[in-house]
């Protein structure tokens, strides 16, 4: 197939808008006939530099409306406190103070770099939250790639380790200056997970939250059927390319993909899934599905588990009790046991040969 190119920030934009409508339409075989006319009701916006869709199961137009409404205000309150880019919010403050002094910081953003911390810790460092000092040096818009020198030099301002989280006074560090604090890869998943939590406090019954590729969902359709997610092929050749579907309910699933923002250069994949100890894109896999209870763990875990390749991968999901689907770099699956029965594999799947 022709190589695709990286996109810009639209373009990303587009192409999970239609990844999230993908999901959602597949949600939508049994609309009809349920015992107390409840009906699914569903709106997107442009939250958190991505498109956020919230589908929800409610009696009214205006029950669902006014839930939703709740819900897509958290996630844009949640995008004001842990923006990379914007200098009023909470991880700005973090890493402008890198070296110089703790900073206070919301509850929220002390339990996400909580997790993340974990995730860190728990994958030996394959997810690592202040991988930005050299992530930002990618640039995937403009298609730069750093010189290794500068990789380098940056690398020892990655570890996780030197963030210092002070539950009791309610405060992050960075121990020295230059680090940075990037929850891009967990920041999506936190905000699905809260946004299911306000949707419950709201009395919805059933909801399924899609932040790009980070989806959570509880409860069922209307007529009882659970929400249907497909994993798409990492080369397929449009966003109706599934390989999978993965019934839900009450769980959350991830996918990260080398596919999602890339570049090529001298026929080789630059993608945004950072190795922390080498500085470079990881190869060997191709994406990572991961499934479980919790959003903000299947969002990190995807990451920490496309960057430790198949068999640590595997080994690291199910360490958090969380299932995972891998495609490696020639298109072969694998999947941790507890998987293989739920999850149905489309035939094309099957049949192209390579799977
Ligand atoms: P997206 O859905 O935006 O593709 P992912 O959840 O797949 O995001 O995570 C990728 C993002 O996470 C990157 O854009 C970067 O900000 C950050 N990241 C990249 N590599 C790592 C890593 N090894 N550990 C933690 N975060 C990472
Ligand atoms: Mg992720």
């Amino acid at each position: 197939m022709p190589e695709q190119q990286g996109e810009g920030m639209k373009g990303r934009g587009l192409k999970r808008l239609l990844i999230v409508l993908l999901a959602v339409t597949l949600t939508f075989s049994s609309l009809s006939c349920s015992p107390k006319k409840e009906r699914m009701f569903k709106r997107s916006e442009f939250l958190l530099d991505t498109i956020v869709t919230i589908t929800v199961v409610a009696g009214s137009e205006k029950e669902a409306g006014d839930a939703m409404d709740k819900a897509f205000e958290e996630i844009r309150r949640l995008g004001g406190l842990l923006d990379f880019f914007s200098p009023e919010s909470e991880i700005s403050a973090i890493n402008r103070n890198a070296g110089i002094t703790p900073v206070a910081v919301s509850p929220e953003t002390l339990d996400l770099l909580e997790r993340a911390s974990e995730v860190s810790a728990g994958s030996n460092g394959a997810f690592d939250i202040t991988v930005g000092a050299v992530v930002s040096l990618y640039d995937f818009h403009r298609k730069v790639r750093p010189p290794d020198s500068l990789i380098r030099e940056r690398l020892p301002l990655v570890n996780f380790r030197d963030l210092i989280l002070d539950r009791s006074r309610g405060t992050a560090f960075l121990r020295r200056k230059g680090m940075t604090v990037d929850a891009g890869g967990i920041a999506k998943g936190y905000a699905a997970d809260r946004a299911v939590e306000v949707l419950k406090s709201a009395g919805i019954s059933a909801a399924l939250v899609a932040v790009a590729g980070d989806i959570r969902a509880y409860g069922s359709k209307p007529g009882g059927k659970p929400w249907l997610v497909g994993i798409r092929d990492p080369r397929g050749s449009g966003l109706d390319d599934i390989i999978a579907t993965i019934p839900l309910r009450d769980m959350a699933v991830s996918t990260s993909g080398d596919y999602e923002r890339f570049f090529i250069e001298d026929g080789k994949r630059i993608h945004h899934l950072i190795d922390p100890k080498t500085g470079h894109p990881a190869g060997g896999v191709m994406s990572v599905t991961v499934v479980g209870p919790l959003a903000v763990y299947t969002d990190s875990l995807a990451t920490a588990v496309f960057i430790s390749g198949i068999e640590k991968g595997l080994k690291t999901a199910e360490a958090f009790g969380y299932d995972a689907l891998m495609i490696d770099a020639s298109g072969g699956i694998h999947m941790t046991d507890a998987l293989k029965g739920r999850i149905a594999m489309l035939p094309r799947a099957k049949e192209n040969g390579r799977r």
